[in-house]
């Protein structure tokens, strides 16, 4: 689709049906009925960056912050692992604690298991990208929020967003399956801007992209801003799938958030993957990135179950394989 088509899409509701049937055929068509499942492991809240939106930004100093070290990382994974996850991601704040050697360590660690490594830990030089490559890790997970130069300005003090695209064109240079993704309902954020995110993602051949609504959060800067919208998340991510047919797109916990059903609904508007949390119940909670984040009082265990019944429950299957992306 050019840009416009987009837009008229995405600024039209009546045809919201169509589009999310026609998105969950060609997800049917191009990655079939599987879904996969990653284990997220979020292992620091420490975060140096000031996003406007996230509740881990560096002023907020009502969050108790924590680390999470290799050991007990490497227990999880464990965990994880005997739970039938074939893939790990591993998230954090950006924590110059965590050093190069320090993660290379854990990634060596984490691949003597038989599974795909993901990292999500922000903007790093491309010699760290290529240190984590040559170690072992598979993915690398970096949305870019916004496309909108401005809006990516206004929300992230001190940080470019030049700077976050070479990031993105780095991994992809090194070999990582490349993901990336934008936030949908962000304050001044334009249905324009949104039909660019989606091609920036085909530009880039992201091969993971990742939409999820907005969410305020009372100790940031836009605590007085309206939620993103649910609905216009799923168009985002829906026209995304039909614009870049065989990705990966994860049917995101923030959709979870804002409505009961929303990784459901999701799967069934073209997503195919899913991020249960198997971070120890201790930390869950301490992980804000926005408010009422789902399942904080469950053990890794229990999102497992409770997933799989949900995944059941729509006639799809719990894949058994690594999940990577297929051209
Ligand atoms: N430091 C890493 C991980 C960031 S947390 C990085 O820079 O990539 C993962 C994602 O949470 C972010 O990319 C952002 O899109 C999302 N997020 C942060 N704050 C949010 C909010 N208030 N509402 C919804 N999503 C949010």
């Amino acid at each position: 689709m050019n840009k416009q088509e987009i837009i008229d899409i995405l600024s039209d509701n009546t045809n919201n049906d169509w589009l999310f049937s026609e998105a969950d055929k060609i997800r049917h068509e191009n990655v079939g009925d599987e879904v996969h499942l990653r284990g997220l492991i979020e292992f620091s809240n420490i975060c140096k960056r000031q996003c406007k939106y996230c509740g881990l930004r560096s002023a907020n100093k009502q969050v108790q912050r924590y680390r999470i070290f290799k050991d007990e990382i490497i227990n999880s994974v464990q965990k994880a692992v005997k739970l039938g996850y074939k893939t790990i991601v591993l998230q954090s704040g950006e924590d110059d604690f965590y050093d190069t050697d320090k993660i290379v360590e854990i990634i060596r660690e984490i691949k003597f298991f038989d599974v795909a490594l993901t990292l999500s830990i922000g903007e790093k030089t491309y010699d760290e990208y290529k240190a984590f490559k040559d170690a072992g890790a598979d993915r690398y997970l970096l949305r870019i929020e916004t496309t909108d130069k401005n809006l990516y300005k206004n929300l992230h003090p001190g940080v470019n967003i030049e700077n976050r695209f070479r990031c993105l064109y780095d991994l992809k240079s090194l070999g990582y399956e490349t993901g990336t993704g934008c936030l949908v309902g962000l304050p001044n954020q334009t249905i324009e801007s949104l039909a660019d995110d989606i091609l920036f993602f085909k530009e880039l051949d992201a091969d993971m992209v990742g939409i999820g609504p907005f969410i305020a959060h009372s100790q940031t800067p836009l605590k007085d801003a309206k939620n993103g919208d649910f609905w216009l998340a799923l168009k985002v991510m829906a026209l995304t799938r039909i614009n870049i047919p065989n990705i990966n797109i994860p049917a995101t916990t923030a959709m979870e958030t804002l409505n009961p059903n929303g990784r459901i609904i999701a799967l069934k508007s073209g997503a195919n993957v899913v991020m249960p949390n198997v971070t120890s119940i201790e930390y869950r909670a301490k992980y804000e990135i926005y408010p009422n984040k789902i399942c904080l009082n469950e053990q890794p265990e229990q999102c497992r179950n409770c997933i799989e019944a949900k995944i059941k429950s729509i006639g799809r299957t719990i894949s058994n394989k690594k999940g990577v992306r297929e051209k």
